[in-house]
């Protein structure tokens, strides 16, 4: 078979599942697997794929359908200006994540020398894009899931910057590594009964520890700022992602563990989504 008729017979399949961008996401998968861009896909319709590519092809149309998310099945997803190794370990980095990244750069100049602390972190999308930003940062991510930590310092070695950072298996509660000036952190902050309203894609295949906050959904953010309130620096800023709904509740508790809230920002969505806050 041709790359425009496995293209299509891909893309046919993935629209009977209804999935959302059948042809592009059959596009995807064949330039990933033939190690070619979009371009030659494009540009040579008739050139006839081996066997061994088309079993390879069949099997990623396969997971498609049932809903497994691209970045999964291509073990990459573009945040920020790099791109990550991720795996079903991780959180797929999200673009209104990029939030937190875009307020360091503009608080903090570049040639300033900042001790940072990411928890939770996941592919290590947000540390590994500030450090890459910033020369003079060093970076400390921690997080729960040891798989996690295989990944984001996987990522860290992919994007060099293994002298700069250092990855923990660690629980927040029993990590008392340092202090810092600036922590940040994307914690799981879905209410538990909304798990199941979730894009499937997202509820059927992403890793939960990385996604439920508890009953009101509020059980990691109140651990992380009261843990982040101990191990940071007089003056030193948190900078959380948190739910649309959260602003007020997450305002709150960040007073009561003696921070000042700097600024809430919106997302693409126009959603609440990132909260600055100051240590007293
Ligand atoms: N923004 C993510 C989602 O809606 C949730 C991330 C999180 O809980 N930290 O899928």
């Amino acid at each position: 078979m041709n790359i425009e008729g496995i293209l299509n017979k891909g893309a046919n399949i993935l629209k009977a599942n209804k999935i959302a961008n059948p042809f592009l996401d059959s596009e995807i998968l064949l330039s990933e697997l033939i190690n070619k861009g979009k371009k030659h896909i494009i540009l040579n319709p008739k050139e006839i794929l081996k066997s061994e590519h088309l079993n390879r092809f069949n099997k990623l149309i396969k997971r498609r359908k049932k809903g497994e998310p691209i970045a999964y099945l291509i073990n990459k997803k573009e945040f920020w200006k790099n791109e990550f190794y991720v795996n079903k370990d991780v959180l797929i980095p999200r673009p209104d994540t990029e939030l937190i990244i875009e307020q360091v750069l503009k608080i903090y100049p570049k040639n300033s020398q900042l001790q940072v602390l990411d928890i939770g972190t996941g592919s290590g999308c947000i540390l590994l894009s500030i450090l890459k930003e910033r020369a003079n940062f060093y970076g400390t991510g921690i997080d729960i899931s040891q798989k996690s930590i295989n990944v984001s310092n996987f990522n860290a070695k992919k994007l060099k910057l293994s002298n700069r950072s250092k990855f923990y298996n660690s629980d927040v509660d029993n990590f008392a590594i340092g202090k810092y000036d600036l922590i940040v952190s994307n914690p799981p902050y879905i209410e538990l009964l909304n798990l199941k309203y979730l894009d499937k894609d997202v509820v059927n295949f992403e890793p939960k520890l990385a996604l439920n906050g508890g009953l009101d959904g509020f059980s990691k953010i109140r651990k992380v700022i009261s843990k982040a309130s101990n191990l940071i620096k007089k003056n030193g800023k948190l900078i959380l992602e948190i739910g649309f709904n959260q602003k007020n509740e997450v305002k709150k508790i960040l007073k009561k563990e003696g921070f000042y809230i700097n600024k809430v920002l919106k997302d693409y969505g126009n959603n609440d989504r990132c909260i600055i806050s100051t240590k007293n």
